[in-house]
């Protein structure tokens, strides 16, 4: 039984596609587009490690807070709506530095709280749940640059400086 959930890009439309990983599939069919992507699953994947991509068959991976940008923006909206609205309330000033201390405090539990999750850099194909995730570095700005501009193949060997 597999715990590792992917989210792919659809091919055609850019939708994201979820699906759990099995060696049966050859294809994960796009819900909006009902565009079938090619998959590649294999062992590894079924028990949640992940060391090729699925979709493009690279072996170059790093790691991140799974930060839903819903949540900053929420989180945002919240206190920009409720500093007005302490004023208007005339609730007095040390009010208004507490919803900001609230913020930063929600944002730094938010930080620690996040899981992990693992994504592909050359297709931006996303991996939640995976057992290998110690072996995985986090982002690298120049091995970035080189395979999605250059389209350098580091084959899952960590540049290092
Ligand atoms: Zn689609
Ligand atoms: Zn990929």
């Amino acid at each position: 039984m597999s715990q590792l959930e992917v989210t792919l890009t659809c091919i055609e439309c850019g939708s994201g596609i979820h699906v759990h990983p099995s060696r049966e599939a050859k294809n994960a069919k796009c819900d909006v587009c009902e565009t079938l992507n090619p998959v590649t699953f294999n062992e590894d994947h079924e028990k949640g490690i992940v060391k090729d991509c699925p979709k493009c068959g690279r072996k170059d991976f790093f790691k991140q807070k799974d930060f839903n940008r819903k949540i900053g923006v929420g989180l945002f909206v919240i206190g920009a709506v409720s500093v007005p609205v302490f004023i208007l309330l005339d609730v007095g000033f040390p009010w208004i530095y507490s919803v900001f201390f609230v913020m930063v405090f929600l944002d730094i539990l938010l930080y620690f709280i996040l899981p992990l999750v693992v994504v592909c850099y050359k297709c931006q194909t996303i991996f939640r749940g995976v057992s290998n995730i110690d072996d995985i570095y986090g982002f690298n700005h120049e091995m970035n640059d080189r395979i999605v501009y250059s389209d350098h193949d580091f084959q899952g060997k960590q540049l290092d400086h």
